[in-house]
């Protein structure tokens, strides 16, 4: 991949000068984050990590990467309606994985009952790599798509400004003009909007559902802000609260504290440690209300990573999708190969491959949030400790993508200035609404560029390992 910035990366002294300035931008710029020592307080914030230079991005996969994720979108809602797909292609996994077992428990009751929710909203976003083939040349490969509180949407539209500025600074004012605007929070914010619209009532508030900790919540708050701007209130609660003050009428809406809910918007719930036995009451409460859930229980469900692996078996897209082989098409080029680890003869040999040549792989885990995966070394010992028992099948396999490593500078409070050899991981986000069978918005919403050092196999940005980035397309 072209490395645009070789000439300015040479001079130490500018681009030290460059990094105060940019540090100073994003500050400004709103590129914030809480402090770790005071994560539920804004009375110190600091900026949150970006790296000093925009990542060189082939233009051919970015548009690669916006053309599928309508498609990406109309999959996973279709996958959310089909519960015989899930239960079928979940089954063994929840015999080994409590977690993913008990959303599935409330998948189930909820339908039981009979859903009171018609109007569905999915926030997502796909992530993809660009793995260098055996001739050099980048190919766009899928990493995940995230269906339950996709973060950084809001951040991230406002780096763009922060390394346009860098690049003036350091000379390079026609390059600066070439950063694409994005701006995610702004078509998260019309998705609700719609949602809440179609809900239709005019007194009922839309409800952020936020952790404990809430280090992350200026990248909330732009979306939030979208909301007000919309004259559309907003209340930020947590499960606890729920457990606490949330009640069903006889019509399943949802009250807090008397106020009705139009919108339940997750930035929670994804993993286990979100979960106590309050909290899990407190999220049945939800999916069986008739509030709009982003996302419902079904959707998470189908992001799991089970899911994923299943989806690349051959057959399977063109089963979920009839009558769109060019939809089909197009999700299956971004594909790389991922493998079951079900009991059974097929399990065992993907297992042996494994072992055998452990750099070529990664192994999964049920979780989201980052740090969980298992690479080299690990991933042999653990698949070994496990190759016979059926907790293998708490995990899938996947091809471990190799990107190009480019150099740039990670900008992190109270960390020294140096150059680091780094991979980025490209996220586009997605928005739909469907009204009963019906869907009534589908978009592409913006992207979102992370950047990390090469030593980090694996992590985001809020585990401290990612940063906020801007592409530049070459
Ligand atoms: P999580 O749900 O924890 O975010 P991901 O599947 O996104 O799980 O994996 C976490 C990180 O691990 C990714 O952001 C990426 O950096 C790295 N990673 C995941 N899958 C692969 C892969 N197939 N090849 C190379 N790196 C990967
Ligand atoms: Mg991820």
């Amino acid at each position: 991949m072209a490395a645009p910035w070789r000439d300015v990366l040479r001079d130490e002294a500018a681009i030290r000068e460059a990094a105060r300035v940019a540090v100073d931008a994003a500050l400004l710029g709103g590129v914030l984050m809480r402090t770790e020592g005071e994560p539920n307080a804004s009375d110190v914030v600091n900026y949150a990590p970006f790296t000093l230079l925009p990542s060189a991005v082939p233009s051919a996969l970015f548009d690669q990467a916006y053309a599928v994720q309508q498609d990406f979108n109309l999959l996973v809602d279709t996958i959310s309606q089909n519960k015989e797909f899930l239960e079928r292609t979940l089954a063994s996994t929840i015999k080994v994985d409590d977690f993913t077992a008990r959303l599935f428990r409330i998948h189930m009751q909820v339908l039981e009952e009979g859903l009171a929710q018609s109007v569905f909203l999915g926030i997502n976003r796909s992530d993809y790599m660009f793995d260098c083939g055996a001739d050099g040349t980048p190919a766009l490969k899928q990493i995940e798509i995230n269906t339950i509180a996709a973060s950084f949407g809001g951040l991230t539209s406002r780096t763009a400004a922060v390394h346009g500025q860098v690049l003036k600074v350091l000379g390079k004012s026609e390059e600066a003009l070439r950063l694409l605007p994005n701006n995610p929070s702004k078509g998260l914010a019309l998705g609700i909007a719609k949602a809440w619209e179609l809900y239709g009532s005019q007194s009922a508030v839309v409800m952020f559902l936020v952790e404990e900790v809430q280090r992350n919540i200026f990248d909330q708050r732009c979306i939030e802000n979208e909301l007000w701007n919309r004259n559309i209130r907003v209340i930020r609660k947590r499960f606890r609260d729920v457990f606490e003050k949330g009640s069903l009428d006889d019509a399943k809406r949802l009250y807090m504290d008397g106020q009705e809910v139009a919108v339940v918007y997750y930035r929670e719930g994804y993993v286990p440690t979100n979960y106590d036995q309050q909290n899990w009451e407190a999220r049945l409460l939800l999916e069986r209300s008739r509030a709009v859930k982003c996302p419902d229980i079904a959707t998470q469900l189908a992001g799991t990573k089970k899911v994923q692996q299943e989806l690349s078996r051959p057959g399977t897209l063109e089963r979920l999708l009839p009558g769109r082989p060019e939809a089909v098409a197009r999700m299956r080029a971004t594909f790389a190969g991922l493998y079951s680890l079900d009991v059974g003869e097929d399990g065992d040999k993907i297992a042996a491959m494994a072992i055998a040549d452990p750099d070529r792989f990664v192994l999964k885990p049920q979780r989201e949030g980052g740090g969980n995966n298992l690479y080299g070394e690990e991933l042999r010992q653990v698949l070994e400790k496990i190759r016979d028992s059926p907790e293998r099948t708490s995990y899938i396999l996947m091809d471990k993508i190799k990107p190009q490593p480019a150099n740039n500078y990670l900008l992190r409070a109270h960390s020294p200035l140096q150059v680091s050899e780094c991979i980025s991981e490209l996220g586009i986000f997605g928005v739909y609404v469907r009204q009963g069978k019906e869907m009534v918005m589908n978009e592409a919403a913006g992207h979102l560029l992370r950047t990390k050092a090469i030593e980090h196999a694996d992590g985001g940005v809020a585990a401290g390992v990612a940063v906020l980035d801007t592409p530049y397309l070459v």
